[in-house]
């Protein structure tokens, strides 16, 4: 096991994942910008580095700042957490380089993943359902032209490397396509460096639905079930749960089983995310995350399993300690993303928070970084927390959710409390009937 764990991010997961390192008696390294020197997860942290000014690009995502605060602190292994460089492959080959652990996959298969168009022709070869599209890039409008006809308009057109739902364009007739085809080339070129295009089907009313898997590398991996994070507001995903309200056990079993038996296969090492488009009872592949997610406590709680803990154990070289017999789904979980913005335009609020009161009581954990007297820099993210709650059932779970999102009381700022308060009262959701356009709908109305 680690001695000493860097822990390469901020808020919310800084914390998660220096909570799991104190279970493991591992001794954590909290690094902040200059912004962040009065976190949480700063004043928890064994020892703490300033790695720069306020600016991400000039902190949490500067490689050498990074490494010399491994150099510095004697780390002898780095979490990335999610977002900033969780998923970049020269990151986990330069730690690599200076006999430093990256707690991830190896960079071979986060590179083939941030491929979409190799993540998908690899999908694919596993066995795991894809969207039916183009095979590989499209280079001209003659033969974007050809694979749309052949699939059927609407169609979407995707950068190969695309990613937080940046990217895409949907061309419902042939005029569209050629149209929408050179400006998504030209917004892929400017944003990612890459103009590589590929179509698929569109889906008209998806669920969106992800199964969160666990490898060893040496090709044992199981499925800890699914999530569904079908509510998202422009591609973001503000409330999560397990399992899904659209599947019967004999499907979630199914898919489960296909995604693990080809993380098996594929000996991939760590956590990740095989995320699924559902509809008409056919799932379709999109993409995987190969790292942490932001909404993996909602598994933890139906499964009792420590994400967390395992991806550090296993990364350490430990093999996993659960067999797919010994994953059991029990209750039900669902999870908001508090937001510092204003609930109705999601304008962002940042400031001090004068007066924090988290809920409690059984089934109920706040993973968050904020407390009374924190000042919420402007420079990053609005996340502040998240709310989970686990049930016996969905109902009990609502029920409780209810009753959280009435304790819970942030002072100060403006937060996206009121938006959930509203959201359970609504039958659709209290149905679990909604895809992935029900929210935007539902904040469209007046
Ligand atoms: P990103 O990596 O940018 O997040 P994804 O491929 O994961 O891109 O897609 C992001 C979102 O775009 C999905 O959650 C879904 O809302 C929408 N989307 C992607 N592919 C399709 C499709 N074939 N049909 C309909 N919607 C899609």
């Amino acid at each position: 096991m680690f001695d000493k764990v860097l822990i390469a991010n901020r808020g919310e997961i800084a914390l998660r994942i220096l909570r799991a390192c104190k279970e493991l008696g591992i001794a954590t390294v909290a690094v902040h910008s200059t912004a962040d020197a009065d976190a949480m997860h700063v004043k928890l942290a064994d020892e703490s580095v300033c790695i720069g000014p306020p600016s991400a690009a000039e902190s949490y995502l500067k490689i050498p700042a990074l490494l010399a605060a491994c150099e510095i602190s004697g780390a002898d292994a780095l979490h990335p957490g999610y977002g900033f460089l969780s998923e970049n492959a020269r990151f986990a080959d330069i730690l690599h380089e200076h006999g430093i652990t990256f707690i991830g996959p190896s960079a071979e298969h986060i590179r083939l993943m941030g491929d979409k168009i190799e993540a998908k022709r690899t999908a694919k070869r596993l066995g795991i359902p894809v969207v039916p599209g183009s095979e590989g890039g499209v280079t001209t409008d003659k033969q974007a032209m050809r694979v749309a006809k052949q699939i059927g308009y609407p169609v979407i057109i995707k950068a190969s490397a695309g990613g937080g739902g940046r990217g895409m364009k949907v061309a419902t007739s042939e005029d569209q396509l050629s149209m929408s085809l050179a400006t998504a080339r030209a917004e892929s070129k400017a944003a990612f460096g890459d103009d590589t295009m590929y179509l698929e089907k569109y889906l008209g009313t998806p669920r969106h639905i992800e199964v969160q898997v666990i490898g060893d590398g040496k090709g044992n991996a199981i499925h800890l079930g699914e999530r569904d994070c079908s509510l998202q507001r422009r591609h973001q995903k503000v409330w999560e749960e397990a399992p899904s309200p659209a599947l019967n056990n004999e499907q979630r079993e199914e898919i489960g089983m296909i995604v693990a038996n080809a993380i098996a296969e594929l000996k991939y090492e760590g956590v990740g995310t095989i995320e699924f488009l559902y509809e008409d009872g056919e799932f379709y592949f999109i993409e995987m995350n190969t790292r942490l997610q932001v909404e993996h406590p909602v598994t933890e709680m139906i499964t009792g399993v420590d994400i967390v803990i395992e991806q550090i154990r296993i990364a350490s070289g430990a093999p996993l300690s659960l067999s797919q017999e010994d994953v059991r789904l029990s209750g039900h979980s669902i999870e908001c993303r508090i937001t510092a913005e204003n609930p109705s335009t999601f304008m962002p609020s940042p400031g001090t928070i004068s007066y924090f009161h988290p809920p409690g009581g059984l089934g109920v954990r706040v993973d968050s970084g904020v407390y009374a007297g924190y000042t919420i820099p402007a420079y990053y993210d609005s996340l502040i927390g998240k709310l989970i709650v686990h049930g016996k059932n969905r109902n009990e779970c609502m029920m409780r959710l209810k009753r959280s999102l009435g304790e819970f009381v942030i002072d100060g700022i403006e937060t996206t409390i009121p938006l959930f308060s509203a959201l359970i009262n609504e039958q659709d959701i209290i149905n679990g009937l909604y895809d992935i356009h029900w929210l935007e709908k539902y904040l469209e109305k007046p």
